[in-house]
């Protein structure tokens, strides 16, 4: 029977069909079918929204709209057919989104079927770039001579969770949106790109997406905000915050000018926009 629930909605006028999103849900929900990437099925669509941030087009939401029920087994016949390494990363997948019954659910499956669990230590969990390990080469050693540079935070909280929408501090604020990750592997994050901005931070890949709509949604209608510049990085799920804010945008109607800005992992500005 159906129920009103969370599901992936492709805008198909925004899908250039190029399958980056495919390997990105753990679910094997989605193919390209006639040139568009299609849910193959409600029943595959956990709603947990792995691919989302994966589309470069933001051809990918989440809605909530009535669909059949997800159905754990339905998508482990699905995706055993594909191997260990998709049974893994789907199982990975469950585990860090805390869909404990559906974890438990995949297991009684694989356990019925005679089909060994695989080891659960991939390099890639989630099968997502963003999380791949790897080691980056300081630039040099610290100087300790130097002096500190000064703080160009100016508000507090810096959370979007926590930040009230009518907080004083901004009206006629130009904002900084910036993701979790940007402030540690920017080395010069105050002086390049917080200095004069109201900072709001967050992670779109392990947040709560939706609230983090609804909650920019709101401060851009109840604020005279005068520009948003959003700092983000380049790994396929950062582009999220992108879709997030671009979104909240149109949601409030305010015409605010905006600007997109992508870090390097090794801390330099990729693209600017
Ligand atoms: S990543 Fe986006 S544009 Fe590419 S196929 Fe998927 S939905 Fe379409
Ligand atoms: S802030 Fe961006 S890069 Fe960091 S975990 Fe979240 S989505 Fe990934």
């Amino acid at each position: 029977m159906k129920k009103t629930r969370k599901i992936i909605h492709i805008d198909e006028e925004k899908c250039t069909g190029c399958g980056l999103c495919i390997p990105n849900c753990p679910e094997g929900a989605l193919q390209v079918i006639d040139g568009k990437a299609r849910l193959i099925s409600d029943l595959f669509c956990d709603g947990l929204g792995a691919c989302v941030g994966t589309c470069p087009e933001g051809a990918l939401t989440i809605e909530e709209r009535p669909a059949e029920p997800y159905d754990e087994r339905k998508v482990m016949e699905n995706i055993v057919r594909a191997g260990a390494n998709t049974i893994r990363a789907h199982l990975q997948h469950l585990k860090e989104h805390g869909a404990q019954k559906f974890y438990e659910e995949a297991l009684a499956y694989l356990k019925e079927h005679n089909i060994p669990t695989p080891d659960e230590k991939p390099a890639l969990a989630c099968g997502c770039p963003g999380t791949q390990v790897r080691r980056l080469t300081p630039k040099g050693n610290p100087t300790p001579d130097t002096t500190r540079p000064e703080s160009q935070l100016t508000t507090w909280p810096i959370q979007l969770t926590l930040v009230p929408v009518h907080a004083p501090y901004f009206n006629n604020a130009h904002l900084l949106l910036a993701a979790d990750c940007t402030g540690f592997t920017s080395t010069a994050f105050h002086r390049d790109f917080l200095a004069g901005k109201v900072l709001l931070i967050a992670c779109p890949k392990l947040d709560d997406a939706q609230f983090y709509l609804e909650k920019l949604t709101n401060i851009f209608q109840e604020n005279n905000i005068l520009s948003v510049t959003c700092l983000h990085m380049e790994v396929p799920c950062c582009y999220g915050l992108v879709q997030i804010a671009r979104q909240a945008l149109a949601a409030s109607g305010k015409n605010i000018p905006f600007k997109e800005i992508t870090l390097s992992i090794d801390g330099n500005i990729k693209e600017e926009k």
